[in-house]
């Protein structure tokens, strides 16, 4: 017997052991490959879940942080509206509402009312030196450069009077009714702008050539350099030729402020025609 012939039995089991472990090896690789893809569709399951997840939080944060600045510009505008509305009553709390009130023959300024501030107008502007008139402060400067620019276009007009205390104010009455007599003194312009000068606000003005006086004004060329120019500092003609209330007073200026000045002006109203409603809406800009 040639051993070299016949398997040897030991050949024979090892094929056969070799034959099983080959199959068991594969079944193990095939099962481990089965439980990866079953691992990855898992994860792939899951990356895709959280893959939209995310994709929501980050639009609910969108569409929430747009909320969040939409609602931030809203309240930012809101301070702007409020800080814009205190800035504005704390300028006009410091603006007397006197200054642009209508008075008439029935409404008048009290008597004890006296302006915050006057300083006393330099001889040089004064038709008689050594007057000492006085205006409202902050309406000088309108004054001087009014009276300045008028100079420069070589028409020269002067300050004949300016303010008024009521008591100044009663006597000069007084002094007309002796002159006059009571009805004159009464219809006599002193009388309609009355109010005006105890505001401080108010000018009556003459020029050379009529020697002082306040008649004949509205024939000088002072009169007409005033009707073209004077509303650009602010100075209005309270008592006009033809008013329905009072007798025209042509020297009589009222600082009303340039914005109602030019308004004024430009629509050829006067300071008393038009509602102390609309009025008062120029009040914040009165010393612009
Ligand atoms: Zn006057």
């Amino acid at each position: 017997m040639k051993s070299s012939d016949s398997y040897h039995p030991f050949l024979i089991v090892l094929g056969i052991l070799l034959l099983a472990g080959a199959g068991a090896g594969s079944w193990w690789v095939y099962s481990r490959m089965a439980t990866l893809s079953g691992e990855v569709a898992s994860i792939k399951s899951t990356l895709a879940s959280t893959t939209e997840l995310l994709i929501q939080t980050i639009e609910e944060n969108l569409a929430s942080s747009a909320a969040l600045t939409e609602e931030k510009e809203a309240l930012e505008e809101q301070l702007e509206d409020l800080s814009g509305t205190v800035n504005t009553l704390e300028k006009l709390s410091k603006i007397d509402p006197e200054l642009l009130q209508k008075y008439s023959k029935v409404f008048f300024l009290n008597e004890h009312y006296v302006p915050e501030r006057l300083t006393e107008i330099p001889d040089a502007y004064e038709y008689a030196a050594a007057e000492h008139n006085l205006i409202l402060s902050p309406v000088w400067s309108y004054l001087r450069k009014m009276l300045d620019t008028a100079k420069r276009d070589k028409v020269e007009i002067y300050v004949s009077s300016a303010y008024r205390s009521f008591d100044e104010q009663d006597a000069l009455k007084g002094q007309y009714s002796v002159t006059y007599g009571a009805g004159t003194a009464n219809q006599f312009s002193a009388d309609q702008g009355y109010s005006e000068h105890q505001l401080g606000t108010t000018v009556d003005l003459t020029t050379t050539g009529i020697g002082g006086s306040l008649s004949g004004f509205q024939n000088t060329p002072a009169y007409q350099w005033l009707l073209k120019n004077a509303h650009r500092w602010g100075f209005v003609l309270s008592y006009p030729p033809g008013n329905a209330y009072y007798l025209f007073e042509p020297w009589h200026w009222r600082f009303v402020g340039e914005d109602l000045a030019d308004d004024l002006h430009d629509d050829g109203k006067y300071f008393y025609d038009l509602d102390q409603r609309e009025i008062d809406k120029y009040l914040i800009s009165l010393f612009d």
